[in-house]
This record gives structure tokens, sequence and C-alpha cells, in this order.
């Protein structure tokens, strides 16, 4: 998948879902690095096509970018963001919790019960 021969530069050997391999120099391939592995990716505007590829990269493929010439770029996903992310998504709360036993213990019937909050929104 990738090489690098050439008389003086170093070429990097991608593939373009459209055109197939292509040869780009190191500085056109755009390498993403995180601290959660899975988000790792490299792109780079397809020399014939014109369009950008994206690829998740893994660290066989990081190395081997990296080793061609190609400056990662390394993040890192701060505390802060985890946060966020449970605040948008919050865990339901003890009294949540409570207040649906108390509703289900009032109703005889579940399903009616369910149909009757459908009808209300
Ligand atoms: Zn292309």
């Amino acid at each position: 998948m990738f090489g690098r021969k050439r008389n003086n530069g170093i070429t990097i050997k991608a593939s373009c879902p459209e055109c197939g391999d292509v040869e780009l120099l190191p500085r056109q391939v755009r390498l993403v690095i995180w601290n959660t592995l899975e988000k790792n990716y490299y792109s780079f505007v397809c020399p014939r096509c014109f369009e950008e590829v994206c690829k998740p990269a893994n660290e066989v493929v990081a190395e081997q970018l990296t080793s061609g010439g190609v400056i990662a770029e390394h993040y890192h996903i701060p505390e802060e963001v985890k946060e966020s992310a449970s605040i948008t998504m919050p865990p339901i709360t003890p009294e949540e919790v409570s207040n649906f036993v108390i509703d289900l213990g009032q109703v005889e019937d579940v399903v009616s019960a369910m149909k009757k909050d459908g009808r209300r929104k």
C-alpha cells in the first residue's frame, strides 16, 4: 500500500477509491493521531480527481507514513470533552427511577397506560 522509492524525494503510495493507486509527497498527507487509537486517520487530496480521501490509520499505517516523512499531528481528547459528553447524556437519577416505579404502581394495565401516554404527546 505504501512504498518509498524514487530518485531523490520520498513518495508515499496511497490509494484513492476513484483512481486507484496514487503517489503523494509526504507533505500532501495529513496524519492525525489521537490518544484514542480508533480515531486515528490519514487524509490526502487525490492528485488526479482532487477529492479528499480520508482513511483510518492503524499503528502500522501510521508508522509507515511517519517513516515516509509525514509529520503526524497529535491530538488528545481532554477530560473536559469527556465530561461535557456526560452532560449531554445524563444518567438516570435515583429520583427519576423512583418516580417511574411509583407510576407503575398506580396503573393496573401497563399497556393501556402507555397508550394514554402516547396520545398525550
Ligand atoms: Zn482520485
